[in-house]
Order: structure tokens, then sequence, then C-alpha cells
């Protein structure tokens, strides 16, 4: 049985006094947890801290948007896995389709930052998913594939045992488009038969969470599906009854 993941992507949103808010409205109802479900915060970097000191003690779960291929050295700018691990970050999204279209992060450089997060001990949190044209072009599960083929050719099928691939098909990203549930299932239950074709067995045990527009109102049935193992939230994360509602509707 899988356990459900739902994280919290405020991408580059929010101030000390906005997240000592946010924080604050989502502890009554999620410092307990929510039962068979991991929480996840990515706040921006430099609000990593904060978070950790808010949510001291409580069942969420730290994560970051991003993480440098490198460990250590001359890279202006970069954060590395180390310094994330140091302050206690567990996740880390990697291959975010913003990163990809407007940092221009290929599936290679997608690839070393997955090794160089779980070099570090961390989670990644890989996204994949299709453009618009290329869903209606009829190419979105080779897309993917070849998305989740990066990772796969460099780090092996075992490395998914300690990982988590959020389906995010970009159209439906910060639209209000959310996919519907059946072409969600669909892409998740694809997903699965790629890993399958490696290892049947982490196929089934890999948690597949879904990304893209997910609100209060979708989510229930986005996450009753059986290989839709939560979600990756952005907008709606940064309203705390929303997000908590979200998260409510894992069952
Ligand atoms: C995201 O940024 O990963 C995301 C899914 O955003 P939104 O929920 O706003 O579509």
């Amino acid at each position: 049985m899988r356990r459900a993941l739902i994280a919290a992507n405020w991408k580059m949103h929010g101030s000390r006094d906005f997240i000592r808010e946010l924080v604050g409205q989502l502890l009554p109802s999620l410092s307990n947890g929510v039962n068979g479900v991991d929480l996840v915060l990515c706040p921006p970097f430099p609000y990593l801290a904060q978070v950790a000191e808010l949510s001291r003690g409580a069942e969420l779960i730290l994560g970051a948007q991003n993480i440098c291929s490198e460990h250590e050295g001359a890279f202006t700018g970069e954060i590395s896995g180390r310094m994330l691990a140091d302050f206690k970050v567990r996740y880390v999204i990697v291959g975010h389709s913003e990163r990809r279209k407007l940092m221009a992060e290929n599936d290679a450089l997608v690839a070393r930052k997955f090794v160089a997060a779980q070099a570090s001990g961390l989670i990644p949190v890989l996204c994949v998913g299709e453009t618009l044209d290329e869903r209606n072009s009829g190419n979105a599960a080779q897309v993917v594939e070849q998305q989740l083929s990066a990772v796969l050719e460099g780090s092996g099928v075992e490395a998914l045992r300690s990982a988590v691939i959020a389906y995010e098909p970009v159209w439906a990203i910060g639209t209000g488009c959310s996919a519907s549930t059946s072409q969600a299932q669909d892409m998740h239950a694809s997903i699965r038969r790629m890993i399958a074709e490696h290892d049947p067995e982490v196929a089934q045990s890999v948690q597949i969470v879904y990304g893209g527009s997910v609100t209060p109102d979708n989510a229930p049935d986005l996450f009753s599906q059986p290989d839709i193992d939560g979600g990756l939230i952005g907008g709606a994360s940064l309203n705390a009854e929303s997000f908590i509602r979200i998260c409510q509707s894992v069952s």
C-alpha cells in the first residue's frame, strides 16, 4: 500500500509576514498530520529556516524548489543538496516545467539534479509532463517517457525507490484548467507501465502525484484514482483553507 503525499509549491511567493501567517493558519489542522499522508512544504529558499522553525514538532516536512547539480564550488547563486540537507530539507523538486521552460533546464541537467539530490540524502520530486501542443499531437506519453528515461538512464530504476514522480501537464499548471480525472489517471497508469518494464515492484511502490490546478473541488476525484498518490499543489497551497481541504481530501 503506497502512502499519499501532498506537497505545497509556493514558487516565488511570500514574505516573512505572509509565511508566518500561512504556517500559523495551517498548524491547527495539519500539525498532527493527516493519516497516511506525507505533508511537504516547499517555500522559496530564504524562508526554509523560518518554516522549519515555525513548524518545529509538527508533522510537516520541509522541501525545496530547486537544487544545484554540483555539491560545492564556484557556482555563484546556486544552492547545493548538502546545504539543503543542512537545513533539514527532505524533499526537493527537480524538473519543474517552469524551470525547464524559463531556465532552460533540459533532461540531462534534470537527471544530474536528481543524482545530486539523492547523493545528499534528499528525496527528489521529479516533475514530468507534456505541453498542450504535445498532447494535441498525440505525443504526451512519449514526451513523459523521454523525460523519465533520462533519469532512469542516469540513476537506474532502483533509484525510484527513494523518489517521487509528479505528473504535471504543462497546460494545467497555473491555468485553472486541471487535467480531467481520466486524463490524469491514464497518464499515471502509463508512467507505472513504463517503470514496470524495468522493475514491476518499483512501479507498484513509487509514489506518483498529480500537479496542475488542483483545488479543493477537484482534489477528491483526482486523489481517488488508483494510480494517483496525492498532489503537488501550487496556487491553492498559498491559501490555508484550500490547502487544508486538499490535504484532508486524500482518503
Ligand atoms: C505547480 O507549480 O507545480 C503547480 C501544480 O501549480 P498550480 O497548482 O498552481 O497549477
